[in-house]
């Protein structure tokens, strides 16, 4: 299969979301990261997209959506909460889990009943979801265990070959994923995965109840770890190296943000790694040596 650079124009985009209404899957830029998007209501779609990723079944897959109304086509019950957070954090990088509807294949939630909903606010995603005319499933375009692509470039080098095509819609903007949510209780929310949406911004958010106006009682951090997170950031500094190898200086440039990116979040995690770590002289050989191409 030869994968097709589409342009965000109208008519590319047009074509984008043809190919995905006809059941492919066509990597597409959102806010976050590039996301490999296929129609969430299709289950021989979704399974092609765990095909293209090498990603385990039992990992939800979230579903995007252009409108937050658009989620009682989708989740079976919202609760008032879930609209109040819509209306501050939505389009945005903001995952709320719902219990899901019947619309929703078990191959999308991962065999879960519940499913993580999404409106991304980056125009080309948001058009495509438009023109399609169904939800869109989609999980970071990369391979398991690859970090996470920013630009049609990288989308490229994960997967050319295995998906119909890739949208470029420039670089994502803010290149970490969103934060996903479950609701504990009327006023409280729990954190499944950390991300763009911060806990103190959710509990800054005031609610209007019966007896007046209230901020959630309570944001829960859970940080469940989900198989690509669980990724040893070291293990992307070996990928930079390989790609060094190949004398792609780009690549290795942002294989070396992207462990910078990783290597914070593995610290925030589980503390850093101690000084005398082996790691630390692979981290310290990789600084130097992107220091040497920059
Ligand atoms: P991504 O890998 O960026 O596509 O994000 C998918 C992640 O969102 C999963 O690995 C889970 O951590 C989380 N997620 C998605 N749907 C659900 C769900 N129904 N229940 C709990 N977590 C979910
Ligand atoms: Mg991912």
């Amino acid at each position: 299969m030869e994968t097709l650079l589409l342009g965000a124009s109208e008519s590319d985009l047009a074509a984008a979301a043809e190919l995905i209404r006809n059941g492919s899957v066509v990597g597409i830029p959102t806010e976050t990261v590039y996301g490999l998007g296929a129609d969430a209501c299709c289950e021989s779609a979704v399974q092609s997209v765990f095909d293209a990723k090498g990603r385990p079944a039992d990992n939800p897959l979230i579903v995007h959506i252009s409108d937050f109304s658009q989620a009682e086509k989708y989740a079976c019950h919202i609760p008032p909460l879930a609209y109040t957070l819509a209306e501050h954090f939505c389009p945005g990088p903001l995952t709320m889990v719902l219990p899901k509807s019947e619309k929703v294949p078990y191959i999308t939630s991962g065999g879960l009943d519940t499913v993580g909903i999404r409106v991304p606010s980056h125009p080309a995603m948001h058009r495509i979801i438009e023109l399609s005319g169904t939800a869109i499933a989609a999980p970071s375009a990369n391979r398991s265990g690859y970090p996470s692509p920013t630009c049609a470039q990288h989308v490229l080098r994960d997967m050319n070959g295995r998906i119909a095509a890739v949208v470029d819609g420039g670089e994502s903007e803010l290149g970490v994923e969103s934060t996903v949510i479950s609701f504990d209780s009327e006023m409280s929310v729990r954190i499944l995965r950390p991300g763009c949406v911060t806990p103190e911004q959710l509990s800054s958010i005031k609610v209007v109840t019966g007896d007046g106006a209230k901020r959630i009682t309570e944001c829960v951090n859970e940080f469940t770890p989900d198989c690509e997170r669980c990724v040893d950031p070291f293990h992307v500094v070996q990928w930079a190296m390989e790609a060094l190898d190949e004398v792609r200086r780009e690549v290795w440039r942002d294989a070396y943000a992207e462990f910078t990116r990783l290597s914070k979040e593995h610290s925030r995690k589980k503390g850093r790694p101690k000084a005398d770590d082996p790691k630390i002289a692979i981290l310290n050989a990789a600084k130097a040596k992107a220091e040497e191409i920059k």
